[in-house]
């Protein structure tokens, strides 16, 4: 059996080794000239690392993370608390993501990801689905799996009228930089006024990732420093914090701003021979930091289920039937973070919905 996957983000080659695992040839098409990830650090949870522990990556995995515990504060310094949950349900790995991205190119096989060369169309045939590449080239498979980010083209074919939509008002900023003679005594993240999250987190080769998020931003004006310095003004109490020196001691080339962009609810993720996966199905908003983690469920799901028989449309059903209630309740959980009315119940409903998310994992046939 052959698979095709466009796209090698994280889900794309996550998704690549887990049909490689089910016995499939890949091939990976990937319109950049070479594997990259936009961003800078990337919290991954427990349900993830299984899956990635289940594809023999784990243990390189955890050489470029962090393990990390997600618990805000207010401006003040003082810890939010969200009792009934355990500690369990605060930690993550934070890894690198440009080197997340290269060990999983690694671990496809580099011979088997096709650089430079964009997905512009398919053709479905009952019995296999013909993709049209950028280069003028075609590939036939069994079945075509769109791992291509929020934008998907995949997307635009299987499911028309679903353009990315901007999260209106929603900001984030962020970047790593090396060590710089400012003291982070530990990592801290803060639920601020003005709809505004933020913190700092020790990375695992001593550079720090700071990030400053808003809701309902007005629209940024001024350099990118000048757009995070203003709201760190929301985030700490003491003038000049720690977050407020890493932000201007931070060269702006290294800033990187987003403004956050959301896939619609979908009616259907598949057709009988074309899936998607990852932000192409799912862009969500980062305030629950969990797009790439659940991604990389999409991506075990899809693995074990075509494992599990030679009938693609069916596996495909499947996995449309569990995902697309699933992610209901992940819409629901991650706006009830967003519609809190105070930092305390925000930490309160995160923390729900990481519990929810590290229990309620999806059923794997097979494991
Ligand atoms: C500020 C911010 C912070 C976040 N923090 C976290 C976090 O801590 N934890 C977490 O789990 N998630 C986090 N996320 C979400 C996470 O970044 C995404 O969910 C994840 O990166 C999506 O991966 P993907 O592989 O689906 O898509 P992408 O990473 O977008 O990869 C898609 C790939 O497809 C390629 N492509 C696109 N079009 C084509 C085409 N036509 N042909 C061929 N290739 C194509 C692209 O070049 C790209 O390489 C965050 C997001 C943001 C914005």
């Amino acid at each position: 059996m052959r698979a095709v996957v466009i796209g090698a983000g994280i889900v794309g080659l996550t998704t690549s080794l887990a049909l490689r695992q089910a016995g499939f040839e890949v091939v990976v098409y990937e319109q950049a000239p070479a594997i990259r990830a936009a961003g800078a650090s990337l919290g991954l949870w427990a349900n993830a690392l299984a899956v990635l522990d289940d594809l023999s990556v784990g243990e390189e995995l955890r050489c470029i993370g962090v393990p990390t515990e997600m618990y805000f504060h207010d401006p003040a310094g003082r810890l939010l608390d969200s009792p009934g949950f355990g500690v369990e349900d605060h930690q993550y790995l934070l890894a690198h993501r440009a080197k997340l991205n290269e060990l999983l190119a690694d671990a496809v096989g580099r011979d088997r990801i096709r650089l430079a060369t964009g997905f512009r169309a398919y053709d479905e045939h009952e019995d296999h689905v013909t993709v049209h590449l950028s280069d003028g080239s075609r590939a036939d498979a069994d079945v075509l799996v769109g791992a291509d980010g929020a934008y998907s083209a995949v997307r635009a074919q299987l499911v028309p009228g679903t353009p990315a939509e901007e999260h209106a008002g929603h900001h984030a900023w962020r970047a790593v930089i090396p060590a710089t003679g400012i003291a982070v005594p530990e990592n801290r993240l803060i639920l601020g006024t003005n709809g505004c999250r933020g913190g700092y987190v020790r990375t695992h080769d001593g550079r720090t990732y700071w990030l400053v998020n808003q809701f309902k931003s007005p629209p940024p004006t001024g350099t990118l420093k000048q757009q995070a310095l203003a709201r760190v003004g929301y985030l700490e109490e003491e003038r000049d914090g720690i977050l407020a020196q890493l932000v201007a001691a931070t060269p702006e080339d290294l800033i990187l701003h987003n403004q956050v962009m959301l896939v619609p609810p979908l009616p259907h993720w598949v057709s009988a021979r074309v899936v998607l996966a990852g932000d192409a199905a799912h862009a969500m908003s980062p305030h629950i930091t969990a797009g790439a983690t659940l991604g990389i469920e999409d991506a075990a799901l899809l693995g074990r289920l075509l494992a599990s028989t030679d009938d693609v449309p069916a596996a495909l059903a499947a996995y449309q039937a569990a995902q697309l209630p699933r992610y209901e309740q992940v819409a629901r959980l991650s706006a009830a973070v967003e519609e809190a009315s105070t930092p305390q119940e925000f930490a309160q409903n995160y923390v729900a919905f990481t519990h929810w998310m590290l229990t309620e994992r999806p059923q794997y046939p097979g494991a």
